[in-house]
């Protein structure tokens, strides 16, 4: 009988709090559901993320498959330890017919892992000129097809490292950009090999001139540091409702589009008056650059 009666407590306890971790978990999935919509028809453009140095570097390389025909594309596979078995799996099973590597750019936790990636599977790599054993390099707004469906258009973004290349996919109404180390959800790349002017031009002219449903996929999971400082800069309810996503999401890429980066993301509101009042500077590349540094040393 005390045994029973143990066990009831023990029983009900632990309903008890697995009810009210329901209605946590759901209540902040309600108030934090994502902002970016996906569109109603069933998509043909699949995409995976293979999250990779997870915890240091915090990078994604991409999965991108064409469901009708199969034909793929794997975006900065950097850390073959943790692409290839994905890879393999995939194609193994049928599920996918790999056909190009591409690279956003040459620094080797995005390009470093083509030498190994070719040796099990040997493809052209489309990539900026300075990326590891590149075939193609795309010249600025060229285009080429994955499988019938998915048209890719490479945006030169010169900034972070001057052969960034920034990638569109475009499925019908469904759009989604690649975007490396030039824009990440809430932040952008450091200026290793380019200017503020560079930065705001991929940003404010290139980037920003994207449909605003086009969905955001960057190189790293970098929204919770970025939230961080792009509240000491601006207050407003983008810039609360990406803090309460991040905060209860671990993963944020393809979540948000360019019309969100547009109201979350500081470096994209060079124009804000509250930002311009705050750096003391109302050039758009001055502003620019004033908010780099004050991330840099943040
Ligand atoms: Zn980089």
């Amino acid at each position: 009988m005390f045994l029973t009666t143990t066990t009831q407590v023990i029983l009900s306890t632990s309903l008890m709090s697995l009810f009210a971790a329901t209605i946590k978990r759901n209540s902040l999935k309600f108030f934090s559901a994502p902002i970016a919509k996906q569109p109603v028809h069933a998509r043909a453009m699949h995409i995976q993320s293979i999250p990779m140095w997870e915890g240091t570097g915090n990078n994604y390389a991409y999965l991108v498959t064409d469901d009708k025909s199969k034909d793929s594309v794997i975006i900065d596979p950097a850390n073959p330890s943790e692409v290839l078995p994905v890879l393999k799996e995939r194609t193994e099973s049928g599920n996918i017919k790999l056909s190009k590597i591409i690279n956003t750019h040459h620094h080797h936790d995005h390009a470093g892992g083509n030498v190994e990636i070719l040796k099990h599977f040997p493809l052209p790599i489309i990539g900026g000129k300075d990326c590891d054993k590149v075939t193609t390099t795309p010249s600025h707004n060229s285009t080429f097809t994955i499988g019938d469906s998915i048209k890719v258009t490479a945006l030169h973004t010169p900034c972070h490292t001057q052969d960034s290349i920034c990638f569109l996919f475009e499925d019908g109404s469904d759009k989604a950009v690649f975007t490396g180390d030039t824009l990440f959800i809430g932040g952008c790349g450091r200026f290793f090999e380019g200017n503020a002017k560079e930065m705001h031009k991929a940003l404010n002219e290139i980037l920003a001139s994207l449909p605003d449903d086009t969905r955001v996929y960057p190189g790293h999971e970098y929204t919770k540091g970025n939230v961080r400082f792009a509240k000491k800069v601006l207050d407003n309810d983008a810039i609360r409702k990406l803090d309460e996503y991040s905060q209860a999401n671990k993963e944020t890429q393809g979540k948000f589009t360019i019309g969100d980066e547009k109201q979350h993301n500081v470096f994209m509101r060079v124009n804000d008056p509250n930002i311009q009042a705050l750096v003391g500077q109302e050039d758009p590349v001055e502003v620019m650059k004033a908010l780099r540094g004050m991330k840099d040393r943040s």
